[in-house]
């Protein structure tokens, strides 16, 4: 246990990981284009730092971001004199559970891979690397006008994630279930399923993150948990223990798709639905005090920690999703201080 529970620490203390400048070519040919790269990276990492959206990354670093200019199907003659092709900034945790922000030339399309993604009228998307993203992906962006950029290759660090033993669970709640269970389990399938069916564009991530509870961090995301010993699927959240009762923000603005007060393995459940595929889920709530439909801002009290659900005492659990990409909650918010 205590070998893999600094894996990730030794991981970070492995890699250098300030962002790989020196490797960062441009799309455009001037040392003056290329200074610009480097502002503009920089402007976005302060604009990170504002929203609340950074401090967590220098704990496990920022990567490493490689414009891969070896494609030269940009025709520099196409560069116009104000300087108008300028890359995108993006700034995040380059690494498995990573979450990036983004900003292009408004009316773009930005493709990660084969999917297209969301940006909004200012030119702002984002996206996300699931816990075992392969180690690299490529951000292919056409402007409004059809001007293609080079593709860039994006580097995203692995990680190792830490093994945890539970033993002692209830064994109905491990893997026996009698028919009235398995309905409660199956409708609560379809209650999630329904609430993820008409998700916003709007990009109220913007509005930063912060601990929807300040405590004591007792489990970590992307750890394989092997509940009376039988693997499970790896932890998809971040819990933080606190008392029953304690009040529960919302981590970040958007809307509640989901508010329940009893389901099988989750307990009292939000969702909150922060805009271009981003949601966050809040589990094991004592209290439920939002509604789905209902807007919320962060920091808003929309219910109370509990133990409800499959929990072994009281904590929240809080994950984070880009699409159906499980990211890592704890590299958006500031380090905890309990303060
Ligand atoms: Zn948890």
């Amino acid at each position: 246990m205590s070998r893999t529970r600094y894996a990730v620490l030794m991981v970070a203390l492995a890699f250098p990981l300030t962002p790989d400048i020196a490797n960062a070519d441009t799309l455009a040919a001037t040392p003056e284009d290329e200074a610009k790269v480097n502002n503009t990276a920089t402007s976005m990492k302060d604009l990170m730092r504002e929203a609340g959206l950074s401090s967590s990354t220098d704990s496990l670093g920022e990567g490493t971001l490689m414009m891969d200019m070896k494609v030269a199907q940009l025709d520099t003659s196409e560069i116009r004199p104000d300087g108008g092709i300028t890359p995108p900034t993006l700034a995040g945790d380059f690494a498995q559970g990573g979450l990036i922000i983004g900003e292009t030339m408004p009316g773009s399309t930005v493709m990660l891979d084969d999917m297209t993604l969301d940006v909004d009228a200012e030119g702002r998307f984002i996206f996300g690397f699931d816990r075992d993203h392969p180690e690299t992906a490529v951000l292919r962006i056409t402007y409004p006008d059809g001007t293609i950029l080079a593709p860039q290759t994006l580097n995203v660090e692995p990680r190792d994630f830490k093994i945890e033993r539970i033993d002692g669970l209830p064994d109905n709640k491990v893997n026996q279930f009698t028919p009235e269970e398995e309905q409660k389990i199956v409708r609560g399938i379809e209650l999630k399923k329904a609430a993820r069916e008409n998700m916003q564009k709007q990009a109220d991530w913007t509005s930063g993150f912060e601990w929807p509870v300040r405590g004591r961090i007792s489990g970590v995301f992307g750890s394989q948990r092997i509940l009376n010993g039988v693997p499970r699927r790896f932890h998809s959240g971040v819990d933080v223990a606190v008392p029953t009762g304690t009040d529960l923000r919302a981590p970040a603005d958007g809307i509640v798709t989901l508010a329940e007060d009893d389901m099988y393995f989750e307990g009292g459940l939000v969702f909150i639905d922060h805009g271009q595929g981003l949601e966050s889920a809040l589990l094991h709530m004592s209290r439920v005090d939002v509604q789905a439909g209902q807007r919320v801002q962060k920091g808003d009290v929309i219910g109370a920690v509990g133990a409800t659900g499959r929990a072994t005492g009281p904590h929240v659990h809080w994950s984070l999703k880009w699409r159906d990409r499980l990211l890592d909650a704890q590299l958006v918010v500031p380090e905890m201080s309990n303060d």
